[in-house]
């Protein structure tokens, strides 16, 4: 099978919002009038990113979904994307439910696959997303920047800080799939689900708009994109140790109860919780007067979401316990945030 015909095969989907889709040098998108184009772009390599027998249906949503989290991140709605693909080679079966695996997701957002580049190569995946976000500041996140979108920048001493959904459960199962931990069965393939198929938060980005004073996604552990926004909007921030252990859903549900997996795990899930990654969930900050609105944008959305600390004025994270006492022994700094340069 050619280039082309694997093209036409597998990546030419119907682009009714496309003014041209896949087939020419360029496609071609018309920007809708009062709207900002938010542009964001991952690479997963194989090996690296996930391990090279990894279902490819599976492989194709994650592709397109940690792209999805990004624009999740801005509060944009997603509108088209483009596939850059090295394979080492053309196996049908293969192809076939990775294009399954992106397509369900695509339509599921609305997203249309409208170009790309294939060539031959150690198996990497490249997709460029485009989305939209309203052009006009809102009161909530107007900072330095112009724009509607939800940036890193705008947190304010005193808000909330909230965390989505459920984080370092991804990080657990591939602990697991390592062989350096063990799961219960009946646990691991929900842990395995949020390593493997992690859902973007489009739909709560969206509804934070105008509530949110800073957004990010959590794709390299909640402590280094939290660390983003707090470095961005130059502030710190106090977390609640109860708080980030409820954020494991492993934790919630272990047999025996969460005391039984904190003897069992300790201070390792708050590493995974912390700095585990890939859990593809929101990072946000909100005024106190906005929470009944988090509440709304979390139902609207059908997204958990919970808070888990306050920014402060002193920068650095500390870490508190119930009765408001920082938690020296356990500074949130001994766990590392994933950084591809620092692994040597
Ligand atoms: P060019 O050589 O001009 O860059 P190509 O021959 O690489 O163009 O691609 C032909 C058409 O197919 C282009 O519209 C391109 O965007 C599209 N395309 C190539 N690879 C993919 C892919 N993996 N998924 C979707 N579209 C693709
Ligand atoms: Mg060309």
């Amino acid at each position: 099978m050619g280039e082309f015909d694997l093209i036409q095969r597998f990546f030419s989907w119907p682009t009714p919002r496309a003014v041209l889709g896949v087939g020419d040098d360029c496609a071609l998108l018309a920007p809708s009038a009062g709207m900002h184009m938010a542009i964001s772009t991952d690479t997963l390599i194989s090996g690296r990113h996930f391990f090279p027998d990894v279902d490819p249906q599976a492989l194709g949503h994650k592709a397109l979904a940690v792209n999805l989290s990004d624009l999740a991140a801005c509060g944009a709605r997603p509108v088209a994307f483009v596939l850059a693909l090295a394979l080492p080679e053309v196996k049908d079966a293969w192809l076939e439910a990775f294009a399954k695996g992106l397509f369900d997701l695509a339509q599921a957002h609305g997203c249309e696959l409208i170009g790309g580049d294939t060539t031959r190569g150690p198996l990497t995946i490249t997709i460029t997303v485009f989305g939209e976000v309203p052009n006009t500041p809102t009161e909530a996140a107007s900072h330095g920047v112009s724009t509607g979108a939800l940036l890193r920048s705008g947190a304010q001493v005193g808000d909330d800080i909230y965390a989505s959904g459920s984080v370092g459960d991804a990080a657990l199962a591939l602990r697991a799939l390592q062989g350096k931990i063990t799961l219960p069965d009946s646990l691991m393939a929900a842990a395995r689900a949020r390593l493997e198929r992690p859902e973007p938060r489009v739909a709560l980005g969206l509804a934070l708009r105008g509530v949110a004073t800073a957004c990010a996604d959590v794709s390299d552990g909640l402590r280094g994109d939290l660390d983003h926004i707090l470095e961005s909007s130059q502030v710190g921030a106090t977390l609640q140790r109860d708080a980030l252990g409820s954020l494991l859903a492993t934790r919630k549900n272990y047999p025996g109860a969460a005391s039984a997996f904190d003897a069992a795990f300790g201070d390792f899930a708050a590493q995974c919780v912390l700095g585990g990654g890939d859990d593809y969930e929101l990072v946000f900050t909100a005024p106190e007067s906005k929470r009944l609105a988090v509440a709304k944008a979390a139902e609207l959305s059908a997204t958990p979401v919970t808070r888990i600390g306050q920014v402060v004025l002193a920068h650095g994270i500390t870490l508190m316990d119930a009765s408001g006492k920082a938690l020296p022994s356990l500074a949130v700094g001994d766990f590392a945030s994933f950084d591809h340069f620092s692994l040597g």
